[in-house]
């Protein structure tokens, strides 16, 4: 068995680093503000997790307990706090369309998760700047962005092929399709030349720019398939399946496999390292380290400090 483990530690560590570097050098103190307005276990041990690395890094973080009534108009004032440079909000709050609404309230000059209806439009069409002089990068939502970067850290992205095509030749699924990270995670994978398949209980669809990656930004179509059928084809799987009743059968996964598993259950079986090459058993210290490269930049973008 030769399957290596890459821990979230490891792959987040040294952009760790240049935070923090960044932050000492140019002498800044970024501040984030989380509002935490459910009792999910996983969002205060997210935030714990949060608050510990902003304080390695030289981040000020302030989480704020507050009621659902109140978070929309606690959003609004943050939006307005000149010392706030970015804002995130612990997700499920009211669940469903609700939730969608808050994302946007959130102005997109603070907006660190990049879950804002401009950023998210911005990942699915593949435009990579937030404005027409290309100085102004756009934020990319936080687990996404780290799936990425996980993906960049392994080798799975291969740089000898023109950056923005890096995963031509790569078959990928992502068992999740939710909007905050399997949607935008499978547009993206499928924009930098993957072909995604995109799983989740009301079907099966295939995220790709086209054969010969000849489409400026991806398509996606609904196929006909079984996750027997398309998982013994693909390269990377990657799950996000939040409940610990679901497991990927290690039977059905091709020999040397990427096995990524971002929920906080695990989605892979016990045995998984008979077949994978490379297993990632989480990545929220790579989310971590993303909210607050996001926050550096909407903090430069806030001061003008963008080169020009
Ligand atoms: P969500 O509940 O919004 O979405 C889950 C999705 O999985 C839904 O679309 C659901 O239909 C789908 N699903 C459920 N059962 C399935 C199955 N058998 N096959 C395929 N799809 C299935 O949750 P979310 O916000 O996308 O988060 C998912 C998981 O990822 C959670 O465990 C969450 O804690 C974790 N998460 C981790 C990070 C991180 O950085 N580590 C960040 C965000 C979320």
């Amino acid at each position: 068995m030769s399957c290596k483990t890459i821990l979230a530690s490891k792959v987040s560590a040294s952009f760790r680093n240049q935070i923090k570097e960044d932050i000492k050098e140019r002498n800044i103190k970024p501040k984030l503000v989380g509002f935490l307005a459910n009792e999910d276990p996983a969002a205060m041990k997210y935030a714990e997790w949060t608050s510990k690395t902003c304080a390695e890094t030289g981040v000020e973080f302030e989480l704020r307990k507050i009621s659902k009534l109140e978070l929309e108009e606690k959003i609004t004032e943050a939006n307005d706090d000149k010392s706030i440079n970015g804002i995130m909000v612990y997700y499920p709050v009211f669940g469903g369309k609700q939730d969608l609404y808050l994302q946007s309230c959130v102005s997109e000059l603070k907006d660190v998760e990049g879950l804002c209806h401009k950023f998210v439009h911005n990942v699915y069409h593949n435009i990579r700047f937030m404005d027409e002089t290309e100085t102004m990068k756009c934020i990319i939502p936080c687990t996404p962005l780290a799936c990425v970067k996980i993906l960049e850290y392994i080798g799975v992205y291969n740089p000898v092929i023109p950056y923005g095509n890096r995963l031509y030749g790569r078959t990928i699924a992502v068992i999740n399709r939710s909007e905050i990270v399997g949607r935008p995670l499978a547009a993206m994978l499928a924009n930098d030349g993957a072909k995604v398949y995109s799983v989740d209980v009301n079907g099966i669809q295939v995220f790709t720019r086209g054969t010969g990656i000849k489409l400026a930004h991806h398509k996606v179509e609904d196929i006909d398939a079984t996750v027997e059928q398309i998982i013994p084809q693909c390269d990377v799987v990657i799950t996000g399946v939040p409940t610990p009743k679901y497991k990927m059968p290690t039977s059905l996964l091709k020999d040397g496999v990427v096995a990524i598993n971002f929920s906080s259950s695990a989605n892979f079986e016990d045995d998984i390292k008979t077949k994978a090459s490379i297993f990632v058993p989480s990545v929220g210290k790579v989310t971590v380290a993303m909210l607050e490269r996001n926050l550096l930049r909407l903090h430069d973008y806030q001061n003008d400090l963008t080169e020009k």
